[in-house]
């Protein structure tokens, strides 16, 4: 371990510190593309060595740098040459942060971008993974789980195969990290939500907190010396808990980093949005909130808690009755009333005399000041969260319904002014990289939408020769009796080999029915997401070239090249769905279908194209159904996003 993290410290060139280390670490990387690639028997791209000089002047002058390179330029390549050689300079690892969960494993693949650079650079890269909470095991629902009804037996053997340490804490052993959704690649989406981490754990008075995988998982990433890859998300959720967490004596979530690279970087808004989030709970403040009893308090604030406790109760009970149902969503929408408004204030009063009330108290040292500090922050964090609410013209709320009670969600609709005071004004390389980011030519959209002040930016189109390689048909279809005809066709011409990929869930539950029921599909292997973890899934899919992956996470990212995905079948167009999020977006639009709908379909579909051809031998279909194509202006500006030279045949049932 200790002469990998040596290696992994060492320069890959002869450092003269007298010169300019990104000018020599440049002239390096020209000659990587220039000599050693093309003599491990890559192919010489001059689209590598300007996105090289390009990304020189981001990291000499610690900018902002929009990379705009389309599908096949092989831009990871560059920008990890540069987030090493700058994490060994400045002893702080780089972040990639990718755009989901699912994508962060692609990296550190043993055919992927960072092993090939390892091994035909002869580099020792010490990459290691930064995975969500949610990634990992609770110990806590473990316990419950095991003692419920359903798939007790499963979450029993989970439990046996846990490390010894976990079970027997006096046991003298070296931790290790364990319990990432990764190693239980068996259980549905549906399984995992019962024994993974969510938002309502309170891991900071958790007493398995230092035997906890994701506990052990942070320690193991913090010491990486030359990357940490996450998602969008995580880095999200550490920007904004960055403060709170210092202020509770705990490390953030992510070390001091030297650049940040934002791969599918146009995503980053949305991923910041959910970070600042605000979700509430009654059983979460019920439980916080008791803490204090548990102390000597005055018989004051003893009363009040109680009258908080009443009236969140109240609250919450007001707010499910003011809810209303939202078609296509499982999202209630929340409806404003005098009525409501008045109970949130109410509540808001009672919070403020229970933080004056902690004032006294807390002279009176009678409180353990650990426990105070938790709830202090978690009132003031209701606090924020009521102001906001009161004022929704700048938020965007809506109500989720579960088993255990419902949780308001409260979201802020621009989330630039803290992007910017946070992220973008670091004086630090940050680098956006995706295929898709500019519109008319212009980043001006994304920079105002991120609150980025200045940055560089560049275009480089694709290499690969899309009329030759893509075959595209479009269908103006709409009905699940057409669409399933038309997919069995074409699944047949490409012999299964296909990523199917659905705008929603409840589209591919649908289909995934309809076909058990049709006899004909049963020549194909069709896995489904959700139905296994992730990875386990798309490697599946890679290894059995015949089968068909049904996703609806995959139109980013996913890259596999060869004959296993010889077809991408978009099931209907992804147009985005009728939630409080884009109803918000919507409402504030002149023009909604134009500026809100279409744009973010068009994006999206174009993702989704650029999953078929991922080398230069790669070929395939591309099948697009969807009824709103009966629309001559969408169609046409479906027809535009195609790769040049790509004509669609026009497919009917
Ligand atoms: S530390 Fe958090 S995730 Fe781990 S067992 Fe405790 S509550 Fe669960």
């Amino acid at each position: 371990m200790l002469e990998a993290l040596k290696l992994a410290n060492t320069y890959p060139f002869d450092f003269d510190p007298k010169q300019s280390f990104i000018q020599q670490a440049s002239d390096w990387i020209a000659d990587v593309f220039y000599e050693r690639l093309p003599e491990a028997g890559f192919e010489l791209r001059d689209e590598q060595i300007y996105m090289a000089f390009q990304l020189e002047r981001a990291y000499s002058e610690k900018q902002t740098i929009f990379a705009e390179a389309g599908v096949g330029t092989g831009k990871t390549l560059v920008y990890l040459l540069y987030a090493i050689n700058y994490a060994r300079y400045t002893r702080k690892p780089a972040i990639i942060a990718c755009a989901d969960e699912s994508l962060i494993e692609q990296l550190v693949k043993p055919e992927g971008d960072i092993a090939k650079l390892a091994r035909h650079l002869d580099l020792t890269i010490d990459a290691r993974l930064g995975k969500s909470m949610d990634q990992y095991i609770c110990l806590n629902k473990l316990e419950d789980a095991r003692g419920g009804i359903e798939d007790a037996e499963a979450y029993g053997s989970i439990y046996a195969s846990l490390p010894d340490f976990v079970h027997n804490p006096a046991t003298m052993q070296a931790f290790y990290p364990y319990g990432n959704r990764k190693d239980y690649p068996e259980l549905t989406d549906e399984q995992w939500k019962a024994i993974g981490w969510d938002v309502f754990q309170d891991c900071l008075v958790c007493s398995r907190r230092h035997r906890c995988g994701q506990t052990l998982s942070r320690e193991h990433y913090r010491k990486a010396a030359d990357i940490i890859i996450c998602s969008h998300d995580f880095y999200m959720e550490h920007v904004w808990t960055y403060e709170a967490r210092k202020r509770e004596g705990q490390l953030p979530l992510l070390p001091e980093h030297s650049s940040v690279v934002f791969d599918e970087g146009h995503l980053l808004e949305t991923a910041a949005q959910k970070a600042l989030t605000y979700k509430l709970k009654h059983s979460v403040f019920e439980s916080i909130i008791t803490r204090l009893l548990n102390g000597e308090i005055r018989e004051s604030l003893a009363v009040t808690i109680d009258e908080a406790i009443e009236q969140s109760e109240h609250l919450f009970r007001l707010l499910e009755s003011s809810s209303r149902a939202i078609a296509g969503s499982e999202r209630r929408e929340v409806v404003m009333s005098d009525q409501l408004l008045k109970e949130v204030n109410r509540f808001g009063a009672v919070l403020a005399a229970i933080e004056e009330e902690l004032v006294f108290e807390s002279g009176l040292f009678t409180l353990d000041a650990y426990q105070l500090t938790i709830v202090e922050e978690h009132l003031e964090m209701l606090q924020l969260a009521l102001n906001l609410f009161k004022r929704p013209s700048g938020l965007i709320s809506w109500i989720e319904q579960e088993q255990e009670g419902i949780t308001l969600v409260i979201m802020p609709k621009l989330v630039k002014e803290i992007l910017k005071e946070r992220v973008f004004s670091k004086n630090m390389p940050i680098v956006f990289s995706s295929a898709t980011m500019s519109v008319s030519g212009s980043f001006d959209y994304m920079s105002a939408s991120l609150g980025i002040r200045q940055a560089l930016s560049f275009s480089v189109a694709s290499p690969y020769d899309y009329e030759r390689q893509m075959s595209a048909a479009v269908a103006a279809i709409g009905g699940q009796e057409k669409k399933l005809k038309l997919a069995l066709a074409r699944l047949q011409q490409s012999q299964g080999r296909a990523l199917i990929l659905f705008p929603s869930k409840e589209e591919l539950l649908r289909f995934k029915l309809d076909i058990a029921a049709i006899p004909d599909f049963a020549a194909f292997r069709f896995l489904f997401e959700g139905t296994a973890e992730i990875s386990h899934l798309i490697d599946a899919f890679q290894s059995d070239e015949a089968s068909v992956l049904c996703a609806v996470t995959l139109w980013e990212g996913l890259d596999i090249p060869g004959p296993s995905l010889s077809h991408v079948m978009m099931w209907s167009l992804p147009f985005p769905p009728q939630d409080p999020v884009f109803t918000a977006k919507r409402r504030d639009a002149a023009a909604p279908f134009e500026t809100v709908d279409m744009p973010y379909m068009l994006l999206r579909l174009k993702q989704g194209l650029g999953r078929l051809i991922r080398r230069s031998e790669d070929s395939g279909l591309i099948t697009i159904m969807g009824n709103e194509l009966a629309d001559e202006r969408v169609l046409d500006q479906v027809n535009r996003i195609l790769p040049e030279g790509v004509r669609p045949e026009l497919l009917s049932v």
